[in-house]
């Protein structure tokens, strides 16, 4: 399918300079939503995940489908202060801007082996910042799967260690 018939591009959003990618066009159209996440979930099946982890808030629109579809837990990455339980934090450098992300200390077991979704990787810093917390609760990264990768930023060089798979390219 040619996903990017159904991302809108935005341009100088949120801030002048960005062209940022729409995926609630994608997530408005059931059968193109349908699809992506079909995809996805064959990737996380094949790489035999036991749990889906996503950063919010749009790594939640791919991943918890995903987990649902395989019968998987989900395990959600949130900035910090929202989570309410006992957490392990994680700081980070955004596309635009810095941040903390945290994860409830409970919620991988050990030898777990975890996907990470989230539907855009540009420079990789959330998704390496989730790689860290999944780590150091004991958890294996053993796949990274996006609807959207930007090439141009070339986020997969931070990430070269794991497995990363992606439904659509910018170049
Ligand atoms: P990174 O940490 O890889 O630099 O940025 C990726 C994160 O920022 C993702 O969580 C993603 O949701 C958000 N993001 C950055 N740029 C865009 C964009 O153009 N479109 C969308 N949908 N998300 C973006």
């Amino acid at each position: 399918m040619d996903y990017k018939k159904h991302i809108t591009i935005v341009e100088d959003w949120p801030q002048k300079g960005i062209r940022f990618k729409d995926i609630t066009t994608l997530m408005q159209n059931g059968p193109a939503y349908k699809k992506a996440i079909m995809e996805l979930t064959e990737y996380a099946k094949k790489q035999q995940a036991d749990v889906i982890v996503g950063p919010e808030a749009r790594g939640f629109v791919v991943g918890c489908p995903i987990a649902t579809e395989l019968e998987l837990g989900f395990v959600p990455v949130r900035k910090k202060g929202k989570l309410p339980r006992e957490v392990i934090e994680c700081d980070y450098g955004l596309e635009y801007g810095k941040d903390c992300l945290t994860i409830h200390k409970d919620s991988i077991q050990p030898g777990q082996r975890v996907v990470i979704t989230d539907d855009l990787l540009a420079t990789g810093g959330t998704i390496e910042a989730t790689t860290k917390l999944v780590e150091e609760l004991g958890g294996e990264v053993v796949g990274l799967a996006f609807l959207i990768e930007l090439a141009y930023i070339d986020g997969r060089k931070k990430l070269e260690q794991y497995d990363i798979f992606s439904l659509t390219t910018y170049e």
